[in-house]
């Protein structure tokens, strides 16, 4: 990871947004960064998707050549703007040989590692999510979710575990509200191999614009987090302007005494 992401403080960096170097979002990087300098933050951190699985939406996508030029012709317009190459990678417990060589081959400032599939199963797409959790009970649905996470967090592969807890987003629909002490165990298994292995845990606020109402992940696993002297990071996820730097006020002061 480039170091120099640390120096910024929560609310003064976007850690997680996609432009159309992403297969689902028409973002022009240039309308992110100046989104960015309008709402006063120091820098952001571009996460363009990753994918390993053909069947994933975003397979073959990612175009490296691309992303680079289009970093470097922001960093030429925007020099009161500090913007780094980051990426999201889709952690599949399977494909982790491929990843590791990517991230190492890459260069990248900084990795997420996030959780879309579980098994065949996509939890992330509004057009597959219903073919996954369809039939299953609740802990049916999450538990193999935390576990494909708790994977991700002992790989040691990446910077940060991207939105913890996503399996909320569209399990809203089928179960309502998530009480994440239910999976009080599970949660608590990633986080300890998080903060054992330096690995940090991102505060996602894209839930709070969808069903759940919520950040990814809820804001009492981010408190045990702390607890554990996890690093914590803020991120929009942001797929167009609007979006980026949402809600960062709430928790920019907040979070180091939730
Ligand atoms: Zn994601
Ligand atoms: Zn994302």
């Amino acid at each position: 990871m480039n170091q120099e992401i640390l120096v910024f403080n929560l609310g003064e960096i976007d850690t997680h947004l996609h432009t159309r170097h992403s297969c689902d979002s028409d973002m022009a990087p240039r309308d992110a960064c100046r989104r960015a300098l309008e709402i006063g933050l120091r820098a952001l951190v571009f996460t363009e998707h990753v994918d390993f699985d053909p069947s994933d939406e975003g397979f073959g996508f990612y175009d490296a050549l691309a992303v680079r030029d289009g970093v470097e012709a922001c960093r030429r317009e925007f020099p009161g703007l500090r913007v780094f190459r980051g990426v999201e990678v889709t952690y599949q417990a399977k494909f982790e040989k491929q990843i590791a060589r990517f991230l190492k081959t890459g260069g990248y400032d900084y990795s997420i590692g996030s959780v879309h599939m579980v098994g065949d199963g996509d939890i992330s797409r509004v057009e597959r999510q219903d073919e996954y959790f369809a039939g299953k009970s609740e802990e049916e649905a999450y538990r193999p979710y935390f576990e494909e996470a708790r994977r991700l967090a002992a790989s040691g592969l990446f910077d940060a575990v991207g939105h913890l807890d996503l399996c909320k987003k569209y399990g809203h629909r089928h179960y309502g509200p998530m009480d994440w002490r239910r999976y009080a165990a599970e949660i608590d298994g990633i986080l300890k191999a998080a903060a054992s292995g330096g690995t940090m845990v991102e505060l996602n606020t894209s839930g709070l614009r969808q069903d759940p109402n919520d950040t990814y992940p809820n804001i009492g696993v981010i408190k045990n987090f702390l607890d554990m002297n996890g690093r914590v990071v803020l991120g929009s996820d942001a797929h167009r302007a609007a979006d980026i730097g949402h809600t960062f006020g709430r928790y920019k002061d907040s979070i180091v005494t939730i």
